[in-house]
């Protein structure tokens, strides 16, 4: 399959009248899957009503089907269209926070989505994406578009078009280019269907800024213990990974540098992941920064470009720094640690 490759300024006005945008959304109307920008990550949009459209995202993504999709909008209307109710918390929330990073969980109205979409539950995940393009694309289409990463399965979720197109060109019907994403993680998770918000898989809205407009706000116990079955089905796989094993040490620069000389008098190539503060601190064959430790939100934002980066380098083992579990530290962490997918080591 040709992958079109469309190129659109996110700032001009008037997104939705641009051929760009049009052609992409007569394809998305087709029910041909096109990989959009949005402000967490690049996702691989489709007709979230069509078994068709909905098949082809999976497939092209090499995805579990047990893997429910998030559906974007671009206005309430289209979320009084498919689900039962809209809980008060849930008012409070998207008032405060949408558009962006953050999803909620629905009762879902049946009849309206695609089953393959929702996985078959009976709920139904919902984000009004913070992005430009984004939202001319899905208003200009008309239709809830289910949307994913747009990259192969188990593979750093994308923040620049060029990763999609390293991961999928020639298996979508098209790629629009609207720049580098913002935020870098994927949005926060949190089900609305019960007495008190829960976070299913932290992202790119914080538990502190939840609890500052609804108050008391849990978390899935699952995702601090590996034994549990997550609420989310998506979060029990393995995801995000480069290539060579990424081991997470939980110590002084010192003691990753002992790990770094002993694997490197083995004769192995080591990549070293780091923070603009310590990046000179290192003695490694592949040294990348991955933001600035002091400002977790640029950590996020270049997280995935760095696990990929590490692909193109072709080290054979890569250590990496660990971060505090505050703010979107916690969301960082949680990618980090299934990136890795060994148990952290403790200096
Ligand atoms: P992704 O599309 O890769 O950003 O992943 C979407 C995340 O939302 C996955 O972790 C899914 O398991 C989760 N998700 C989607 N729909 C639901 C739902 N109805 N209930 C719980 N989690 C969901
Ligand atoms: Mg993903």
């Amino acid at each position: 399959m040709l992958t079109k490759l469309w190129k659109v300024d996110k700032n001009v006005d008037n997104l939705i009248t641009y051929p760009q945008i049009r052609q992409a959304a007569t394809l998305l109307m087709e029910n041909h899957v096109v990989a959009l920008p949005t402000e967490t990550v690049y996702g691989l949009g489709g007709n979230a009503e069509s078994d068709d459209a909905v098949a082809k995202i999976f497939a092209a993504k090499g995805r579990p089907s047990d893997n429910p999709l998030i559906i974007h909008i671009a206005n309430q209307a289209q979320l009084a269209n498919i689900v039962r109710e809209i809980p008060e918390m849930a008012n409070q929330l998207m008032e405060a926070f949408w558009p962006g990073p953050l999803t909620l969980i629905f009762n879902k109205q049946d009849g309206k989505l695609s089953e393959k979409a929702t996985a078959g539950l009976s709920t139904v995940a919902v984000r009004m994406p913070d992005h430009p393009v984004a939202l001319a694309l899905i208003e200009a289409s008309g239709l809830p578009i289910a949307a994913p990463s747009a990259n192969l399965s188990g593979r750093p979720s994308p923040t620049t078009a060029g990763h999609v197109h390293d991961d999928l060109d020639g298996r979508i019907a098209g790629i629009v280019d609207g720049g580098p994403t913002g935020v870098g993680v994927e949005s926060t998770v949190v089900d609305c269907t019960g007495d008190v918000p829960v976070i299913l898989r932290p992202g790119g809205i914080t538990k502190e800024q939840l609890e500052a407009v609804v108050g008391e706000v849990s978390t899935d116990p699952a995702l601090a213990d590996p034994e549990q079955a997550p609420k989310s089905p998506g979060m029990k796989y393995r995801h995000y990974s480069p290539n060579a094993p990424l081991y997470l040490v939980d110590g002084e620069v010192e003691d990753i540098q002992q790990l770094v000389d002993e694997k490197r008098a083995e004769g192995l190539k080591v990549g070293v992941m780091t923070t603009e503060e310590n990046r000179e601190r290192y003695q490694a064959d592949v040294i990348y920064p991955c933001g600035r430790r002091t400002q977790l939100e640029s950590v996020a934002e270049a997280l995935y470009d760095t696990l990929r980066a590490f692909n193109e380098s072709n080290v054979d083992i890569i250590y990496g720094e660990i971060f505090p579990e505050t703010g979107v530290g916690v969301a960082v962490m949680n990618r980090l640690t299934k990136a890795s997918g060994y148990p952290i080591i403790r200096k």
